[in-house]
């Protein structure tokens, strides 16, 4: 299973901002939206960063309620990790385990086409171990 099989379920939508946008403003979206991180982007649609849930807990550790009033750039991650669509379930899991985050966008040649996040790797896994297993049992009976 690859990247673009979950892209091909999940649609390619990505919740983004722009850099100026305040904190309390994606703070405020990731709890409506049911989502974990948006990306940043710049004027151009170039990805200029990603903040999640995690950078607003730090921003909050460090600077107290004045956090929410911060740029969205002052507290995002600036070097994003992405994707290629023909990359494998494992391939992206070993990146998540690797770089500690999340949340993967999915690229090709400066085109965003999606983003994945651990659920959604986590729930492809399950749904090819379920195929196997089921494949499996199916010759072991025809046998
Ligand atoms: P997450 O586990 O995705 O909530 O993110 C944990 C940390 O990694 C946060 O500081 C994020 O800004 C950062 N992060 C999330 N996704 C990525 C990514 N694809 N590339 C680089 N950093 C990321």
């Amino acid at each position: 299973m690859f990247v673009s099989d979950i892209l091909s379920q999940k649609g390619g939508n990505v919740f983004s901002v722009t850099p100026g946008t305040s904190v309390a403003q994606v703070a405020q979206q990731l709890s409506v939206r049911r989502i974990g991180s948006v990306l940043v982007l710049d004027g151009d649609g170039g990805v200029a960063g990603i903040v999640s849930e995690r950078d607003l807990v730090r921003a909050l550790a460090s600077h107290g309620a004045t956090a929410l009033e911060l740029e969205v750039r002052q507290v995002m991650t600036r070097d994003v990790v992405t994707c290629d669509p023909d990359e494998s379930i494992d391939q992206v899991m070993e990146m998540m385990t690797r770089g500690r985050f999340r949340h993967l966008p999915v690229v090709r040649h400066g085109e965003l086409l999606g983003l994945v996040s651990i659920g959604d790797v986590v729930k492809a896994r399950i749904e090819e171990a379920t195929h196997e297993a089921e494949a499996l049992k199916a010759y072991i009976v025809a046998g």
